[in-house]
């Protein structure tokens, strides 16, 4: 396999570190998605230096997390997390460490990681640390726990999550172990908070492979979201040929969760997932507009557009294609790309322009919109000295 190469800024912080006497390493999801020739999404080093030796070594540290041996190292507006190699305490509530101890071994610090491919290092030179069997496993495409899974599992709960989003994003499938582990602990992601089920399953609606999805509903894993019967992966394969926006894939899922009975409302399950308020309201009102029949032309799409905000109506169109495979997105961001009029702000002229010849109070508006009305059908007549010729023909009751 081809290895991408790190960026100038994270080989300059391992050779700082380095030259000052301590050994340092690129570690877990960067040196895997090296390995697989992918641009990795973020960063993460860890080294012998105790958080206190790290600090003074670089220009701006923020302080993210001493207690657990890290910090961010600032390079420009990119921060990189330097942790020092630890290993976990006792795990009590299922999601975090009790407390954690610092090593001055690689190793040790690997063993706490969760799955063989997120736990292999890289130094400066590229030589890689591999004690589980990560490399073969990124052949074999497959995610395996570090050790026994249920042990990871009863550690900290969210890795049942993680191992289906490496799982959707990776294309790999999944060690037969986790799936019994699963079985066994489900109940125990009830303890989770709901930000970081959200977070886990956002990653799994942007990904290629979103109908892996129906094994965490079918294993029990959201039975505190949705404990009707799970959405079956046909429909939920559907979401992977939307654009890979987050809101538009959350419109999706909700569409497909309501059309197979697995939620009743989708604005209560997205407010118990913590979703953010502008999704929740969008894919809300979406989902209602895609209960009628939706437009089949661009001038009912632009008519949709004025009497809704785009999100909404893109939450629609999402909802839609989800379920019944329509191209609805890709008609509303032909009319966006087009730069066509569906709002008075894009009208050509503006309320001045009416009491210019005349036009007071609420006549204003009124006309306003029937000018914008005219041109959603006519958008060659968004011009000035037509809009200005029909606003007369308005005020005398021609049209
Ligand atoms: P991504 O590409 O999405 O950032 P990642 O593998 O880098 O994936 P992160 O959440 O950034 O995942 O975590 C970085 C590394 O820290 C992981 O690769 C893994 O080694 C370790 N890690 C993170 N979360 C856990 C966890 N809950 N349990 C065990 N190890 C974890
Ligand atoms: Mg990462």
């Amino acid at each position: 396999m081809r290895e991408t190469t790190p960026p100038p800024y994270v080989t300059d912080i391992l050779s700082k570190l380095e030259q000052a006497g301590f050994a340092a390493y690129m570690v877990g999801g960067c040196v895997r998605d090296m390995l697989l020739s992918k641009r990795p999404f973020d960063w993460d080093i860890a080294t012998s230096a105790g958080p206190h030796e790290v600090t003074p070594l670089f220009r701006r540290v923020i302080p993210t997390g001493i207690a657990h041996g890290t910090v961010r190292v600032m390079c420009g507006k990119t921060g990189v997390e330097v942790t020092t190699f630890r290993i976990d305490g006792e795990y009590l509530d299922s999601r975090r460490p009790e407390s954690v101890a610092f090593t001055g071994d690689l190793v040790e610090d690997l063993r706490r990681r969760d799955f063989t491919i997120n736990a292999m290092a890289m130094d400066l030179s590229g030589r890689i640390t591999d004690p589980h069997g990560g490399r073969k496993d990124l052949e074999r495409r497959l995610i395996r726990c570090v050790g026994n899974a249920e042990d990871r599992f009863e550690e900290d709960a969210l890795r049942m999550f993680r191992a289906f989003r490496f799982a959707a994003r990776l294309g790999f499938s999944i060690d037969p172990a986790i799936f019994d582990a699963i079985k066994l602990l489900a109940p125990r992601a009830a303890a989770l908070s709901a930000e970081r089920v959200r977070d886990e399953l956002q990653r799994m609606l942007l990904s290629n492979n979103p109908e892996l999805l129906e094994p965490v509903f079918s294993l029990g894993l959201l039975d505190g979201y949705c404990p009707e019967p799970a959405p079956r992966p046909v429909f939920l394969k559907n979401i992977a040929s939307l654009p890979r926006l987050a809101m538009f894939r959350w419109a999706g899922f909700c569409a497909v969760l309501e059309s197979q009975g697995a939620i009743t409302s989708t604005s209560a399950f997205l407010r118990l997932l913590r979703l953010d308020s502008k999704t929740v309201r969008a894919c809300t009102r979406g989902m209602h507009l895609a209960q009628q029949p939706l437009p089949t032309t661009p001038v009912g799409w632009k008519r949709l557009l004025s009497e809704n905000d785009f999100e909404t109506v893109f939450c629609a169109a999402a909802a839609s294609d989800a379920v019944l495979r329509t191209s609805n997105i890709k008609a509303v961001r032909s009319i966006l790309r087009h730069g066509e009029c569906f709002t008075l702000g894009r009208l050509a002229i503006g309320g001045k322009d009416l009491e210019g010849i005349g036009l007071q109070g609420s006549e204003v508006g009124r006309v306003l919109r029937r000018l914008l009305a005219h041109v959603i059908e006519q958008p060659s007549d968004n011009n000035r000295d037509r809009l200005l010729a029909l606003a007369q023909d308005i005020v005398s009751g021609v049209i």
